[in-house]
């Protein structure tokens, strides 16, 4: 789990984690620069493994050695559920809860409390940065949903980020405006249980109502993409909308965990392997270049061989594209850490025999797109990403821009496209800069 900085000079946010951190953490270096805080690193930590908490202490010492003139404030799930293992630590300044880094006043200088970590299960209002766009992205992430009601049996998340809480639709709306006029092509609708949008709110809008209001109030908007998702949670308009609207992504990150049914009811999760191969193989029907990707466990406690081959099968079964492939391990304080532990030995063996079966998966995929015209936005770094999500290697343009090019090959999981592209905005065709 790399931890992504964004930086100015006052001050330094550290984010580990998912996406939702990622905007959280752009909006906590605004206010604190509002606060005129100076010299100060806020970690805006993750809870997902023990490792990431590790990872999290690591980065603290690390920051306070490297610059001891800087205060040091923790945030985030892992300091939401042990903020004690942080306080104890004399390098950091103050622990602030998941609610409470949503508070201008909790930066105020000179506020002293050590620990500021109150209830996170006592808030209902979702309290997300509505924000144009995360400093360093070509693409918008926009949280739009935060918590979670479900207790998968691995998981930590819900004693990070309480019930699951969404976006009012109005607000919404205005911060994917705004993403539009400051140049955004494409939005990333993110949360923690992304497909329990609008449950709490008063007219319950469901994710696919509110993705199709989002197309028709952002008619100039190129793309709108979504994270990931949980395959029994969508809804009928979720369908409708990633049949018929073009710009929504054909592209989907599924939660699937895994492949076993027994499996599945031991991680307490809502739907069945059938579930998973129905799903996919009606979106696909009504969506036919859709893609997917999956998150898998590998080595799940109690996991057999022949359950793993169930797993395993699925790669194929449902057309995995993109897979990110989870060696199992206890969470403390998950009923899933309690269980009888495979031997690690196992465990790596499954994760590696996921990966390659990934691997196998990708290339069949990369294979299929030589030859194609597809369109890309730019990224950073000389990538661009396709409407599947699929990676291209391009040269010389600048982020942000959407481009149309023929692929001519592919090299360590990325496409490669040739020399010459024609920009989507109408301008001329035009090759490759030399720098
Ligand atoms: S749906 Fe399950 S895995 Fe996802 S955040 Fe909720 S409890 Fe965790």
């Amino acid at each position: 789990m790399t931890p992504r900085p964004q930086n100015n000079s006052a001050v330094e946010v550290v984010n580990f984690g998912c996406r939702v951190n990622l905007v959280e953490g752009e909006a906590l270096r605004r206010v604190a620069l509002a606060q005129g805080r100076e010299n100060l690193v806020i970690i805006n930590s993750c809870a997902v493994t023990s490792e990431a908490a590790r990872q999290a202490r690591q980065a603290i010492r690390r920051l306070k050695r490297e610059a001891p003139e800087r205060e040091i404030i923790v945030t985030g799930c892992a300091a939401q559920i042990d903020p004690s293992s942080f306080a104890k630590m004399p390098e950091v300044a103050c622990v602030l809860g998941n609610a409470e880094k949503t508070q201008a006043a909790s930066f105020a200088k000179g506020q002293d409390s050590r620990i500021a970590v109150g209830d996170i299960f006592a808030h209902k209002h979702a309290d997300l940065p509505s924000l144009e766009g995360v400093e360093d992205h070509s693409r918008a992430f926009l949280a739009v949903q935060t918590g979670c009601d479900h207790r998968c049996s691995f998981c930590i998340i819900p004693f990070g980020r309480g019930v699951s809480r969404s976006m009012p639709q109005p607000q919404l709306l205005e911060a994917a405006q705004r993403c539009v006029d400051k140049g955004f092509c494409e939005i990333v609708l993110t949360g923690v249980d992304l497909t329990s949008y609008g449950k709490d709110l008063p007219s319950a809008p469901d994710l696919g109502q509110m993705v199709k209001s989002l197309l028709r109030s952002a008619p100039s908007l190129a793309r709108l993409r979504l994270s990931s998702i949980d395959c029994i949670e969508a809804d009928a308009d979720l369908f409708d909308a990633m049949a018929n609207e073009p710009r929504l992504m054909p592209h989907l990150h599924l939660s699937l965990q895994s492949g076993d049914d027994m499996i599945l009811k031991r991680m307490k999760r809502r739907h069945s392997r059938a579930d998973a191969l129905r799903f996919c193989e009606e979106l696909r029907r009504a969506r036919p270049d859709i893609v997917f990707g999956a998150d898998l466990i590998a080595g799940f406690p109690t996991e057999t061989d022949a359950m793993f081959e169930n797993s395993l099968a699925l790669v194929e079964d449902c057309g995995l594209t993109h897979l990110h492939v989870f060696p199992f391990s206890p969470r403390p304080g998950t009923p899933a850490a309690k269980m009888p532990q495979l031997a690690p030995a196992v465990v790596k063996d499954r994760a590696r025999r996921l990966r390659e079966a990934g691997a196998r998966a990708l290339r069949r995929h990369l294979d299929a797109q030589i030859g194609r015209r597809l369109t890309l936005l730019t990224e950073r770094g000389g990538i661009a990403r396709a409407e599947d999500f699929t990676k291209v290697r391009i040269k010389g343009i600048a982020p942000g821009r959407m481009i149309e090019a023929e692929i001519i090959g592919h090299e360590d999981e990325l496409l490669t496209a040739a020399p010459s592209y024609a920009p989507r905005d109408g301008s001329v065709q035009a090759s490759w800069l030399p720098w």
